[in-house]
């Protein structure tokens, strides 16, 4: 059977190393399985921006993580949301819902390496890096999962599966993946220039969403998510356009400049269609990638480590049953994202007529109905049901 824990966890991203470091303050022995290397990276002077809303500060306040953060975020306390032009622009700030601030914009690199800090200074967690899940069994008599990658074996009740899509984990608990291509492309580009540092916006436009992402009144991320038949007009072979991408962004930034293109993802997605076999759950990436448009998939995964925090502390470990309402919670929490993402990528990003008039008679409807509009805001941020744009990626 190999070394026994009480969960391993595949993956040591932003997702597994949460998990592994909450499940281990339950007295949990915790093993971690990671493909690469389980280090730090360096320092680096090209920000990859995580946007988090103000629910995800609350969880991360709750899980003893937040005063280790927070020194290196930029907090947000306005975002403008525009559709197409400047009459169709609606303005939220912290003030409308009495908060200080609506979401925090962090450095990707930053936050994990403050997460895998955590870990790694946690002797009670094992970590075998460089190594990746071959082959599982399961045995039915006492219900343990072996995992074997190369010559070495462990065994546990539980596995918790966040490593990719694409992993011998995921087709274990599920052959059903929807695969959803946006032809689109989401581009990350480091700018400087003078920005309002509390202040982000969403902008809907033909070409896709922009995102302008502010880490100071000097420093901004540029978050493009193009669709791919204007991609040319933007990036050719790694070089931006540096004109075209200016022009668009010139309302909320003087003296824009770019410095380099951090990321480019393909907005090719997928939603595994059940989440949970033989005790071997998906979690973050693993179970669903989503689109960027509402920055939703970091601050979905967090409210579900919550879920799974609160389950196991609990201690209703040995009832199959109720492991099962648990994960269909966090499915449910999973379609209610998916289904806000599709209305709002339907609504904003449809450039059918009827789509434009709706949008349009949506906009409007928050300026006029200070209600509604506060209404929309709580949900953006987390704090009624669920939310569907986050409010730092606008
Ligand atoms: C362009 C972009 C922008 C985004 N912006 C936001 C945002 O602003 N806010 C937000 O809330 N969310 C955002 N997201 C979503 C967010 O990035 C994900 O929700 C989050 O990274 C999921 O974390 P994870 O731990 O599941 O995956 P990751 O952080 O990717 O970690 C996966 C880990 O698993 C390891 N691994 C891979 N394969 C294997 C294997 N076979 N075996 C073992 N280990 C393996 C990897 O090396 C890695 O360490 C964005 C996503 C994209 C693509």
């Amino acid at each position: 059977m190999g070394k026994k824990f009480d969960f391993i966890i595949s993956g040591g991203g932003l997702v597994g190393c949460i998990l592994a470091s909450e499940l281990s303050k339950l007295n949990f022995k915790c093993c971690i399985i990671e493909k690469n290397k389980f280090e730090l990276s360096r320092k680096s002077n090209n920000i990859n921006p995580l946007s988090l809303n103000y629910r995800s500060r609350i969880i991360l306040e709750k899980l003893k993580l937040w005063n280790l953060l927070k020194s290196e975020c930029n907090p947000i306390s306005e975002l403008t949301l525009k559709h197409f032009n400047n009459l169709s622009r609606v303005k939220f700030q912290s003030n409308d819902v009495n908060l200080r601030n609506l979401g925090y914009i962090f450095d990707r690199n930053f936050f994990q390496n403050t997460l895998r800090k955590n870990i790694l200074d946690n002797k009670k967690i094992t970590i075998l890096d460089n190594t990746a899940v071959k082959d599982i069994t399961h045995n039915k008599t006492n219900n343990n999962i072996t995992l074997s990658q190369n010559d070495q074996r462990v065994s546990s009740k539980y596995v918790i599966v966040c490593d990719t899509s694409e992993s011998s984990l995921v087709k274990f608990v599920c052959n059903d993946v929807e695969k959803i291509n946006y032809n689109q492309t989401s581009l990350i580009i480091s700018a400087e220039g003078t920005f309002t540092a509390s202040s982000a916006v969403q902008h809907f436009t033909k070409y896709g969403v922009l995102a302008l992402l502010p880490h100071s009144s000097k420093t901004a991320s540029l978050v493009m998510t193009i669709k791919d038949e204007f991609l040319s007009e933007f990036i050719i072979d790694d070089s931006l356009n540096d004109q075209n991408i200016v022009r668009l962004f010139k309302n909320y930034s003087e003296k824009l400049s770019l410095k380099s293109l951090v990321g480019q993802y393909s907005m090719q997605t997928s939603r595994a269609k059940s989440l949970l076999r033989n005790n071997v759950i998906l979690f973050g990436n693993s179970s669903h990638l989503i689109h960027t448009i509402g920055a939703q998939g970091y601050n979905l995964a967090l409210r579900n480590v919550e879920a799974f925090i609160e389950y196991f502390s609990e201690k209703q470990i040995e009832d199959n049953n109720s492991l099962n309402k648990l994960v269909n919670k966090i499915d449910q929490d999973r379609h209610d994202v998916f289904d806000n993402i599709d209305f709002a990528l339907s609504m904003f990003l449809n450039d059918s007529p009827i789509s434009k008039l709706l949008s349009k008679s949506i906009i409007t409807s928050l300026k006029l109905y200070p209600g509604l509009k506060n209404k929309f805001l709580k949900k953006i941020i987390g704090l009624e049901k669920y939310p569907y744009l986050s409010a730092e990626t606008i």
